[in-house]
């Protein structure tokens, strides 16, 4: 699957917030939106405050950058959501929650979005004890991920359980730091996605 590969740090400059995509990093006075909190470039720091589609725009790259998706996969899950009866905002971001990257790393068991796809994609995952390495696999409710058991061994995922535990767990998520094992108890709701996101722009930038 293709992916961004150039500098994150400017992908957070350029949204003017933490998109958190280093890991610990993020949390250090390092974080270049503590010291340089101004989009990139020659004209960052005069560049004029965007209206209208701009502003649409903007949150739809927030959303598609904090989760590392593309926009032909990103619009694809637009239309899966606009499918659904319901909220389609809603719909996205609860899709865009249960890609089994982003439940690696809301369990703990990477520092970011980007470690945790890496970690599926090497194979150190099973769902309902069957191996997974796809990144985008949508979790279910009473879905168990766990570690395979040589991948336990590893020092840095029982330190990255242990700090995103001092962090918070989504109350959607529960994880078992012995048995490096998590439990989706249930669905997000828009509630439980605490992300600054704007999901009504992104609707309403599709459906023009
Ligand atoms: Fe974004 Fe993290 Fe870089 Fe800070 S350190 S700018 S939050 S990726």
């Amino acid at each position: 699957m293709a992916r961004y590969r150039g500098p994150v740090c400017r992908l957070c400059r350029r949204e003017g917030m933490k998109l958190f995509l280093k890991g610990d990093r993020c949390y250090t006075d390092k974080c270049a939106i503590e010291r340089r909190n101004y989009p990139p470039g020659q004209h960052g720091q005069s560049r004029p405050k965007s209206s209208g589609y701009g502003l649409q725009l903007r949150e739809k790259q927030k959303a598609k950058r904090i989760y590392g998706i593309l926009e032909r996969q990103f619009r694809n899950y637009f239309h899966k959501a606009e499918r659904k009866p319901g909220v389609t905002g809603k719909y996205l971001l609860t899709l865009l929650e249960t890609r089994l990257d982003n439940v690696v790393y809301r369990l703990g068991f990477a520092p970011s979005r980007n470690g945790a796809r890496q970690l599926i994609t090497h194979g150190h995952f099973m769902v309902n004890g069957r191996k997974v390495n796809i990144a985008s696999y949508q979790v279910k409710q009473g879905d168990t991920i766990e570690l395979i058991e040589k991948s336990k061994k590893i020092a840095w995922i029982k330190d990255s359980i242990e700090s995103a535990m001092h962090r918070g767990i989504p109350q959607w998520l529960e994880i078992n730091p012995e048995k490096f094992a998590g439990v989706v108890k249930s669905l997000p709701t828009r509630d439980d996605i605490t992300l600054s996101i704007q999901e009504q722009l992104i609707v309403e930038l599709y459906s023009k």
